[in-house]
């Protein structure tokens, strides 16, 4: 086909089945190379700003890195008249099914899927490499770089499917690590294109505060000046938040921690109680918004179908939350990366309208991340240790490979290191890490608590219901709360007497016991299970320890380098949009397009004078 007919078609494909009759800037550079692959096409690495609209059809398999983004771009995608299916963790065999079905008949354009269900089902992967994958698809691209510290999985995924193009997408990337996002999703060459990354509609603006202090050591005038700063930086929220809703629009803040999503959400509400707005009708609503909650979709629902909502959340709010009406971002404690800035700012105005994105920081709100980073390093003999209390374990028991949480405590590992060991074992390759965690375990509305052997019952699933369930359903906790991280789960009885597996067993057979409708489990998406992949003998223990502590070292001083790089943006004068262009070497046209900012540095008067 020659190039215009390629265009024409594209054209005609967007029109037809989206009902647009443009394509929006650089989506139409994105799409060219990758249709022109009988000739010469190529992969594409695009980085175009979120309003530009990167959801369009996608040919083929799309890695989504969470599971509501993979659901929404396959309903959209399915009402637009294209067949689209997502798979998740949580699929039901039926779904597994009738996605082999329709792959199989080709009837199947675009598949949504995690890299964790990809890198636990080899067979369905390999029925994919037998079906032609005409592109492989990376949602937002930058995170194979982001989160490739603790969720290595990801890079895994990318690798094990073949696909004739490859295509990244992102939003932000810096040049960077553009070459380690290339590495990671295994694109060969790229055709990279960088839209304008530049968004004039941000009003950006970052005010230093008064240090948090050390309740026993500050002095009284010192405590006083803490508790009004903190009362400060509340009204100046609510205010902004009032701001909002009068413009018709919602407000995201974003905190640090969980503990703080909580009690900021509070003391807002306090604080619109204080002024009596809730009485007058003009009631924001404030909802907090973290991993640990289990209100999330209702947040998100009410997030996007109403105005003058203000939630305050962690990090993970906002990734496939596309609102338009976002009329003000605050950040309540910095920013812990710059990545992560702007990208969150970047969720803010993309109806077009202007959106104020206010960051209170202090330097001393990354102390602590600081001082936890370079604690989690382990000298090589701890690592060691750790290994060979695995190895030694392993022997005793013949050829079984699982981590147990003694080893940990053996080894003097404290349980704040242990999250920082999982990542670096999984990515050393000691490990894999997949499966999501089940967090919560209760049973079943009118599910008896006699055992029930079923044969769709493993021994072991029937084993943990005999020992661990039975007994709390008959004393009548139905409620039982089983966290089932990698520690709970290997000290779960049975799964010592039984002596086989790993994390991954104790997983499958909840997953029995669910499908025979005797427990319910809510999966948390915080951390994902973990399965040691080989078996340790006390030879290896030594340079797999080494090559754990090397990887521990190398990840702190990449996260170390990250917070340094956010706190020097806060810190430095000039243009934000500018510093934020540099940073992510965004095109030439930055000039004209910053003669007339409104940040917070180019016109102080914007959003507000700063802390007085
Ligand atoms: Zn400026």
């Amino acid at each position: 086909m020659e190039r215009s007919d390629v265009e024409a078609a594209a054209l005609d494909t967007l029109d037809h089945k989206f009902g647009d009759a443009n394509f929006r800037a650089g989506q139409l550079e994105a799409i060219i190379p990758l249709l022109e692959q009988d000739r010469d096409g190529a992969d594409v690495l695009s980085v175009i700003a979120t309003a530009s609209g990167k959801r369009r059809k996608a040919l083929s398999v799309m890695l989504v890195p969470l599971k509501g983004l993979g659901r929404q771009h396959a309903d959209m995608m399915t009402k637009a008249g294209v067949p689209a299916l997502a798979l998740s963790s949580s699929s039901t065999t039926a779904e597994w099914a009738r996605c082999k079905m329709m792959i199989i008949e080709k009837a199947l354009c675009a598949l949504f899927i995690s890299p964790e269900v990809l890198c636990h089902n080899p067979g369905f992967v390999k029925l994919l490499n037998e079906h032609n994958i005409a592109i492989l698809c990376f949602d937002e691209a930058h995170l194979y770089n982001d989160w490739y510290l603790w969720r290595p999985t990801m890079s895994m995924a990318a690798s094990l499917v073949s696909a004739q193009r490859r295509l990244g997408l992102t939003a932000t990337m810096r040049r960077r690590d553009q070459q380690l996002v290339v590495r990671r999703t295994g694109m060969s060459a790229p055709i990279v294109q960088r839209g304008r990354f530049l968004r004039s509609n941000l009003l950006l603006q970052v005010i230093k505060r008064p240090a948090a202090l050390t309740f026993g050591r500050a002095s009284l005038a010192d405590r006083l000046s803490a508790a009004t700063e903190a009362k400060w930086r509340i009204a100046r929220t609510l205010r902004m938040a009032i701001k909002a809703r009068s413009l018709q629009g919602n407000t995201i803040v974003y905190v640090p921690s969980r503990a703080q999503a909580e009690t900021v959400c509070k003391q807002l509400v306090q604080a619109a109680k204080d002024q009596k707005l809730v009485a007058v009708g003009a009631a924001l609503k404030f909802r907090p918004y973290h991993a640990g909650r289990t209100d999330r979709s209702e947040v998100e629902q009410l997030f996007l179908s109403q105005r003058g909502v203000v939630v305050v959340a962690t990090i993970a709010f906002g990734l496939g939350v596309d609102c338009a009406h976002v009329r003000v971002i605050i950040h309540f404690s910095g920013a812990r990366s710059l990545a992560e800035y702007a990208q969150q700012v970047g969720r803010g105005g993309r109806d077009g309208e202007d959106a104020y994105c206010l960051c209170f920081y202090n330097p001393s709100d990354s102390q602590g991340i600081r001082r936890s980073i370079e604690s989690a390093v382990l000298t090589t003999s701890t690592t060691t240790a750790l290994m060979r209390k695995v190895a030694e374990r392993t022997t005793e028991r013949g050829p079984t490979s699982f981590l147990h949480w003694a080893d940990f405590h053996r080894a003097g590992i404290d349980d704040d290191n242990t999250d920082a060991v999982l990542a670096a074992l999984c990515r050393t390759g000691l490990a894999l890490a997949g499966k999501r965690q089940p967090a919560r375990i209760s049973a079943m509305k009118g599910s008896k608590w006699t055992i029930q052997p079923l044969p769709a019952l493993s021994r072991f699933a029937l084993a943990l219901w005999q020992d661990r369930f039975q007994a709390a359903f008959a004393s009548g906790k139905l409620n039982v709360a089983v966290r089932c991280d990698v520690r709970d789960v290997c000290t779960v009885p049975p799964f010592l007497e039984m002596g086989a597996g790993g994390p991954t067993v104790v997983h499958d057979a909840l997953g029995d016991l669910a499908a025979a409708k005797l427990v319910d489990i809510d999966y948390s998406d915080d951390y994902p299970l973990v399965q040691p992949l080989a078996v340790l003998d006390r030879q290896d223990a030594r340079a797999a320890g080494r090559l754990l502590s090397k990887s521990m070292k190398s990840a702190a001083a990449q996260q170390l380098a990250v917070l340094d790089e956010a706190l020097d943006f806060m810190e430095a004068d000039g243009c934000l949009q500018r510093r934020l262009c540099d940073v992510f070497d965004a095109p030439d046209d930055l000039d004209a397009a910053v003669e007339s900012c409104r940040c917070g540095m180019c016109e102080p008067a914007t959003i507000g004078a700063g802390f007085a």
